[in-house]
């Protein structure tokens, strides 16, 4: 697995993570094939793992945490609290539940979903200044964050770095290109993709035969490579089945060349 810098904060993650969103929210065989699907995605070095208190009321974070009870000092655990806890004190009663709900204790980054019209970014970020003093998380990173609500969510920052945002992209959904990707290449600040897989519809029937031929990758495999050629990403796809892990898993092991890294990217304009 190829590793990358998150952020200035001097910690190297996994180019290709695990999302989680969706799952944790079925019972039986079914709950079981989604651990064992994260258990044997981090045997093939998909370390960074994904979730979020909102995804499933809280299902996705108690799966996850029966996921890694035996390697958690391996795993970089990211999760997320939602927006309508962006009160100081619900920042704090958000991240303890979530610590609580993983079975771990700290998380090694914690982000903003969505940013808030409703609570100033400083107070938010007060708290989240609070949990890095405290051990509770890492790092800070934010979600769904505009160039402008980035560079405020620094500014909010003056003990810690702001070391991610994780944002929508894949080769068929692009709109970070024109400039919340150039201003964190230029802020060292990682991108983390989210549904980099553009939801599970692969366009299969646009991706060159030639080139899936010439490097021997699945068309989910070559979506994963383009999605993350740029120097700050980082992508988590989701994958319940053990088939699709192992596929992502090795999605990144040869690069495309930089030629077909241009016409790939000019032939989804
Ligand atoms: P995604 O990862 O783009 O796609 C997931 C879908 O692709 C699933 O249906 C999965 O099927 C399928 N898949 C996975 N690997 C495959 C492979 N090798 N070949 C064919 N199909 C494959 O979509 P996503 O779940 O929306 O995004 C990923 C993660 O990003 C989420 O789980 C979540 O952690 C995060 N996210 C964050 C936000 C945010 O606001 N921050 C929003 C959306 C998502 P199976 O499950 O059947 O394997």
């Amino acid at each position: 697995m190829e590793f990358r810098p998150l952020g200035r904060s001097g910690e190297r993650i996994p180019v290709v993570g695990m999302g989680t969103w969706a799952v944790g929210n079925s019972t039986g065989e079914q709950r079981n094939n989604e651990i064992k699907a994260i258990k044997r995605g981090i045997e093939l070095g998909m370390k960074l793992i994904d979730t979020a208190e909102m995804y499933g009321h809280g299902r996705s974070e108690t799966l996850v945490g029966e996921a890694i009870r035996d390697s958690r000092d391996e795993v970089f655990l990211a999760t997320k609290v939602s927006p309508e806890h962006f009160s100081y004190d619900d920042v704090i009663r958000s991240c303890e539940a979530s610590i609580q709900r993983l079975g771990v204790k700290f998380v090694d980054l914690y982000q903003l979903h969505w940013p808030s019209s409703r609570i100033p970014i400083q107070e938010t970020m007060k708290a989240m200044e609070e949990l890095v003093a405290t051990g509770k998380t890492r790092y800070v990173g934010v979600s769904n964050f505009s160039v402008e609500q980035t560079m405020q969510a620094q500014e909010s920052l003056p003990k810690s770095e702001l070391v991610s945002n994780q944002v929508r992209y894949s080769i068929t959904s692009r709109s970070i290109e024109a400039d919340l990707l150039p201003f964190c290449e230029k802020e060292k600040i990682a991108v983390i993709a989210y549904s980099p897989l553009d939801t599970g519809n692969i366009p299969i029937s646009r991706l060159p035969k030639d080139m899936l031929e010439k490097y021997e990758m699945t068309p989910a495999q070559l979506m994963l490579n383009w999605v993350t050629y740029p120097e700050p990403m980082i992508a988590i796809p989701k994958a319940g089945r053990i088939s699709h892990v192992e596929e992502n898993a090795s999605a990144v092991d040869v690069r495309i060349s930089q030629a077909d890294y241009r016409a790939l990217s000019k032939r989804f304009e």
